[in-house]
């Protein structure tokens, strides 16, 4: 992979993380709304709130991890080692990075997964 690659899987996964950060905003106030006074759910019954909240922060949950992946892959490009599997040090596909860069694995060791 040359620098200009690098360089533009890095730019994506800076935006990514922009992007998932200012979404986790909004999520942390929708994972509070229980617990707050019944008007303040509005036309929400409890229950719905509630499966609201446990949808919130499952989705919460997941960008969490979506963040650490997209930082360790932010990592290994500052440490030179981008794009190369963590299990068996192959490099990995350059189209599979393009579907995420926050890939770790190449796609037989994915598969054995
Ligand atoms: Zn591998």
């Amino acid at each position: 992979m040359d620098e200009m690659q690098i360089n533009s899987f890095k730019q994506r996964l800076l935006q990514l993380q922009a992007d998932l950060m200012s979404l986790s905003d909004t999520s942390n106030d929708a994972a509070k709304t229980v617990g707050l006074d019944q008007s303040a759910i509005g036309r929400l019954s409890r229950m719905d709130a509630m499966r609201a909240q446990g949808m919130a922060i499952e989705t919460k949950g997941r960008r969490e991890h979506q963040l650490l992946s997209i930082k360790g892959a932010l990592g290994r490009i500052a440490d030179g080692d981008f794009g190369v599997c963590l299990t068996c040090d192959e490099d990995i596909d350059i189209r599979r990075l393009d579907v995420d860069p926050s890939y770790t694995q190449c796609i037989l060791c994915a598969d054995k997964e």
